[in-house]
């Protein structure tokens, strides 16, 4: 028999199985004797009260064995099904493929950029030199933006479709089983690319394809009804069904839809920094302590203020981590943040940014481009800010809310360099003033972290995407051209890794019946 209980301890004890399992006997009244094992279902850390707590739910399994879960899959080959072409080999288009295998269609997957070995020269260049390939960097090439992420693996939203489902083909292809209990799930850049790869090998080894180094320029359109894409090499492949799973950085992608008359939309989006303050402040804060405990993780933080109708909020925050250069052009800056699975760095990063609206910014609202215009715009003041080689316009925080030029930057882990300048000079006034407004309040909220030990990194503007791609909210198809699916984050259907992997899956499943 099994049965089901919460159980709470001390960080210390949250590994020892003797303690959970005398914990979990005392919870249901049962002799200790009788529990053969216990699995986790979940686990959190409980950093309301004074002491910190581990929570887990666990299944009892009382004078019963625990059968392991084998996370495995087998495939059928799909070298002869019918062919999906697939834009994009970033989550939503590796899932995308994974389920066509699933349902024995043949994925073609075309990827612009390079696979994940060969892109680590890219991001190297772009760390040690300041120069960006626009067709491999952070964004571009095999597992998309997802691949030298955080990996951070939780959505805000679950209705979208099985969470569950996604993490458990994580671990098929490598990923630690943890993610599948805790309660804020990451796996981290070290690992990310392996996975990636191990995904990779299964699309192949059921007959699917994927081609590196291939951009698509053009898609074909017969009579209201996709029959395929076109290459830069001028290359033609044909297939009654295509997932553009593009991301938000491919604008030429944007450009191309509009160029052949197919609907695209203006989109909100949030403008911010990047915010870094040493990890230690953020562990004193948030654990109640001097200093972390060896049997904690690095601490996160998760904060949100309206101001002035508009929300301010942090954003992909991660412990232990790395400021990243994201641009996708060599004459702009973009920040983001990653992090190593250890979480070892001794910084702790988020996006703190500002939701920005179609009527705030000038311009008709039946214009496509005038939000990512509006991105473009600032993100090259930020480039020429910092004046050239990626280096990022940066200010301390206590100096940012007063007004004042930095006299010099703390430490950080921009990897290609800081420079001080006022960031008013480089953000919106909205964004500028709103972002003065929350700070001091987000230091009433958490002690320690309202400092001129923090520094504001500019400009963090790849939030979400600036565009649109309209479709029908049952097939998922594009109003206006049968067969073509626009998925994922760059079409405006998923924020992060794990939404865009269901939306990935929800397109094929769409796709699949039409082709059936
Ligand atoms: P993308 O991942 O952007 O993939 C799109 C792919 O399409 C790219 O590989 C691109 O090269 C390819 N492509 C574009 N145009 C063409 C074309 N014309 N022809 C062929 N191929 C093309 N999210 C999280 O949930 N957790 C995190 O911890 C996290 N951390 C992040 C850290 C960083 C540094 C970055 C940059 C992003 C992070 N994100 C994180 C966001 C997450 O990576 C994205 O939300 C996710 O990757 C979006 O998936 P996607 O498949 O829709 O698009």
């Amino acid at each position: 028999m099994t049965k089901e209980t919460e159980i709470v301890c001390p960080p210390e004890q949250h590994n020892d199985e003797a303690t959970l399992k005398q914990l979990a006997a005392s919870a249901l009244n049962i002799p200790l004797k009788n529990i053969n094992a216990l699995k986790i279902l979940k686990r959190s850390i409980d950093a309301r009260g004074r002491k910190v707590l581990y929570r887990m739910q666990v299944r009892v399994f009382v004078q019963e064995e625990l059968k392991p879960e084998v996370f495995t899959v087998n495939y059928p080959n799909v070298q002869f099904g019918r062919p999906v072409i697939i834009v994009g080999a970033g989550p939503a288009g590796l899932f995308a493929a994974l389920q066509c295998v699933e349902l024995g269609l043949k994925p073609v997957v075309i990827e612009r950029g390079k696979d994940v070995k060969q892109r680590r020269r890219d991001l190297a260049n772009i760390n040690k030199q300041g120069l960006v390939n626009p067709e491999s960097n952070y964004c571009f090439g095999e597992g998309g933006a997802g691949t030298y992420s955080d990996g951070k693996l939780y959505t805000r939203s679950t209705k979208r479709g099985d969470v569950n489902q996604v993490l458990k083909m994580f671990v098929a292809h490598g990923a630690d089983e943890d993610i599948l209990v805790d309660a804020r799930p990451h796996i981290g850049t070290n690992k990310l690319p392996q996975i990636i790869t191990a995904m990779r090998e299964t699309v192949l080894n059921a007959g699917g394809e994927i081609l590196f180094d291939t951009k698509v320029t053009e898609l074909l359109v017969e009579f209201g009804k996709i029959k395929g894409v076109k290459t830069a090499s001028g290359e033609k492949m044909t297939a009654d069904a295509v997932i553009l799973a593009t991301g938000h950085s491919a604008r030429d992608v944007f450009e191309m839809l509009h160029r052949q008359n197919i609907l695209i939309e203006a989109k909100p989006f949030a403008l911010g920094v990047r915010i870094e303050h040493p990890q230690e402040i953020i562990d004193r804060a948030q654990y109640h302590c001097d200093v972390r405990g060896p049997y904690l993780p690095p601490s996160y933080y998760s904060l949100v203020e309206q101001v002035d109708d508009r929300g301010v909020f942090s954003f992909c925050m991660c412990p232990g981590g790395i400021i990243a250069p994201c641009a996708t052009e060599p004459d702009e800056i973009v920040v983001n943040g990653w992090s190593p699975s250890k979480r070892n760095n001794p910084y702790a990063n988020s996006g703190t940014v500002v939701q920005i609206n179609l009527e705030d910014i000038p311009g008709s609202d039946t214009d496509p481009f005038k939000m990512l215009n509006f991105q473009k715009e600032i993100e090259r003041a930020a480039f020429v800010a910092g004046g050239g080689n990626l280096v990022a316009p940066a200010q301390r925080m206590v100096d940012f809310v007063q007004n004042r030029l930095s006299n010099d930057l703390p430490a950080n882990s921009y990897l290609p360099g800081t420079k001080s300048i006022e960031l008013k000079n480089v953000l919106p006034q909205r964004v500028n003033e709103r972002l003065r407004k929350a700070l001091p309040v987000f230091g009433k909220k958490m002690k320690g972290y309202y400092t001129n030990e923090a520094i504001l990194v500019g400009v963090e503007s790849r939030t979400s995407s600036p565009v649109k791609i309209p479709r029908d909210r049952e097939t998922l198809q594009h109003p206006q051209v049968a067969g073509l699916f626009p998925c994922g984050e760059g079409a405006g259907y998923a924020g992060g890794i794990i939404s865009a992997a269901i939306d990935g899956i929800n397109c094929v499943l769409a796709a699949k019946k039409i082709l059936s």
